[in-house]
């Protein structure tokens, strides 16, 4: 069914009207081979809060992007190679129901559908295009993921230390390893953690004695202790200040 689809002209206008939507801020989407499975809104757990967002799913990428105008204008598009994707399914808990992670090496979180039948469409559709992926690849499915962020709201003072309370002055960090809220001085150190960025990335102190001693499994070496060590210093870091997450200005 999906490899007629791939030679149909409605696939072709489909994945066109989804380009178009993106705008000339979008990349291309139109390549031979390319299916569009489905699409919906799904709401991801972002820094701040839930946020709802167009998602297109392919069968060999995921699309998202903000809504601008529903089925007409997306912007901010975020395009994720199945091939990297790992799906976890989340308990449901208070408003957030029918959740599940996507996690991938450079960035993982957190959506949720608007009932159950969405949910586990989608965690099929995706795991059947994860699976029919490798299987042509003969890759196996990636193990190193980026930690799911803490958002913001759920931690009022460092999780850490357990002291430092958080205001607009003793901003919250965020551990690229655990995923933690952290303090300023809970997260002055420096890692390189290869799969996430090519430069040393900001790590809780807890985090850098397992890395630095070896002690995680899933460690990623790093040149040596002392490259990192002099990254450390808190004066070079404000421009990460704001965790990097791309969903902060808006
Ligand atoms: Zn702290
Ligand atoms: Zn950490």
């Amino acid at each position: 069914m999906v490899d007629r689809l791939a030679n149909s002209e409605a696939n072709t206008r489909r994945i066109n009207i989804v380009e178009n939507c993106f705008g000339a801020a979008g990349q291309p989407l139109t390549i031979p081979g390319r299916v569009l499975i489905g699409e919906g809104v799904l709401t991801k757990l972002c820094r701040k809060k839930p946020k709802a967002r167009q998602f297109f799913l392919f069968n060999d990428i995921l699309v998202y992007g903000n809504i601008v105008i529903q089925k007409k204008k997306y912007n901010k598009q975020h395009i994720i190679p199945l091939e990297n994707v790992t799906i976890d399914s989340i308990k449901d808990e208070g408003d957030l129901r029918n959740g599940w992670l996507i996690k991938t090496p450079t960035k993982s979180f957190a959506v949720y559908a608007a009932t159950a039948t969405e949910k586990s469409e989608w965690m099929n559709h995706i795991n059947k295009c994860v699976t029919d992926l490798l299987s042509k690849s003969g890759k196996t499915p990636s193990n190193e993921h980026a930690a799911v962020w803490v958002p913001d709201s759920e931690a009022t003072v460092c999780m850490r230390c357990q002291k430092a309370k958080f205001t607009p002055v003793n901003r919250r960090h965020h551990c690229r390893k655990c995923g933690f809220v952290v303090c300023g001085p809970c997260s002055e150190k420096r890692f390189l953690l290869p799969s996430q960025s090519s430069k040393p990335v900001r790590i809780c102190d807890f985090c850098y004695d397992l890395l630095s001693t070896g002690d995680m499994a899933t460690c990623q070496p790093t040149r040596s202790d002392s490259y990192s060590q002099s990254l450390k210093s808190p004066l070079n870091d404000v421009s990460d200040d704001d965790d990097d997450d791309d969903d902060s200005s808006d």
